[in-house]
């Protein structure tokens, strides 16, 4: 494949910028400039370095966030920052979208993709893909607020009762529960009809991603990394 058009799909703009760019100098291939847009390389396991950043042609991308608080996972955010703000922007322009949302005040693990099946077979209820949440409350937990969690409470507008498929107190006010569904603002709703109020919270892990257990490399908040074919 031609390195302009290689170039242009992995985000970084038109092929007539990404020729100007190429020409410019712009674009490094083994640590050598190459100013010719049409000279041709395999695209699989290409590496090419821009701006002193090294990227490797993928067709598709996957990636994990450890979203802080304070961003909305919006495009168009309307009172606060743009979760896309934290990734990469070429990542963002070759079409990366949150696999789900999280609630601004929200923490931890978001998935982006561009490929939509993958985004589809994450997030779509008939597959029951798992998301654990540790929730810090306003009151102390009780028994019988984890017992409900997990006999299933009713929620306002909702024909079923909502059930985790595990909860337990793992702290005077913290309690960790595992959800197989991504309705909005699911687990503060759950835990407020349970009779209790999040005051934080943190979503640890989605299916078997984890931000605690290794299977993804040790992210700090804000971080991100791309997501290797053994987490898919
Ligand atoms: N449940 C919520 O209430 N908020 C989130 O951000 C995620 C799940």
């Amino acid at each position: 494949m031609q390195l302009d058009r290689i170039i242009q799909s992995q985000g970084f703009g038109s092929r007539k910028e990404c020729r100007a760019l190429i020409r410019a100098g712009g674009v490094k291939v083994g640590g050598a400039v190459i100013t010719d847009p049409f000279v041709e390389y395999a695209p699989q396991g290409f590496q090419f370095e821009i701006d002193d950043w090294e990227w490797e042609y993928s067709e598709k991308v996957y990636l994990a966030l450890y979203k802080p608080a304070g961003y909305e996972c919006s495009h168009k955010p309307k009172h606060n920052e743009s979760i896309y703000y934290l990734l990469p922007q070429p990542l963002v322009t070759r079409g990366a979208q949150s696999v789900g949302r999280l609630d601004v005040d929200t923490t931890g693990l978001l998935l982006f993709s561009d490929d939509g099946q993958f985004i589809h077979a994450i997030s779509s209820a008939k597959r029951q893909v798992t998301k654990t949440y540790r929730a810090t409350t306003a009151e102390d937990v009780t028994d019988e607020q984890i017992e409900q969690l997990l006999a299933g409470v009713q929620l306002i507008d909702e024909r079923e009762p909502a059930c985790a498929l595990q909860a337990r107190r793992a702290d005077t006010r913290v309690i960790e529960l595992v959800v197989d569904q991504g309705k909005y603002h699911l687990v503060k709703r759950m835990i407020a009809a349970a009779g209790n109020h999040v005051a934080q919270l943190h979503r640890t892990a989605v299916g078997a991603l984890s931000l605690e257990d290794g299977s993804l490399p040790e992210l700090e908040s804000s971080d991100w990394c791309y997501l290797r074919p053994k987490h898919l």
